[in-house]
């Protein structure tokens, strides 16, 4: 973005959202495999806690060590003036 933009863009104020139906969810997916990864998903879960559990279930069970993360929250975004 040079000063020769020609488009102009919103500011927009993004917070976090206090709505206790927009806590935050957590997600694990195993990512353990050579080739493939094995691709077990805890689906969504409300705390870390239960994501771990989830993690070490899957471990023991399968051995697998390696494991993606997500942790899914919603925002507010509130348009700015145009500047
Ligand atoms: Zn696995």
């Amino acid at each position: 973005m040079g000063k020769t933009t020609r488009y102009r863009f919103r500011e927009y104020h993004v917070t976090a959202v206090a709505d206790p139906m927009a806590l935050p969810t957590f997600e694990a997916r195993c990512v353990t495999g050579e080739e493939q990864d094995c691709a077990a998903t805890s689906g969504e879960l409300n705390t870390p806690e239960e994501l771990t559990l989830w993690i070490a279930g899957h471990c023991a069970q399968t051995g697998h060590q390696s494991y993606e993360q997500t942790t899914r929250t919603v925002v507010h975004a509130e348009p700015g003036a145009w500047q």
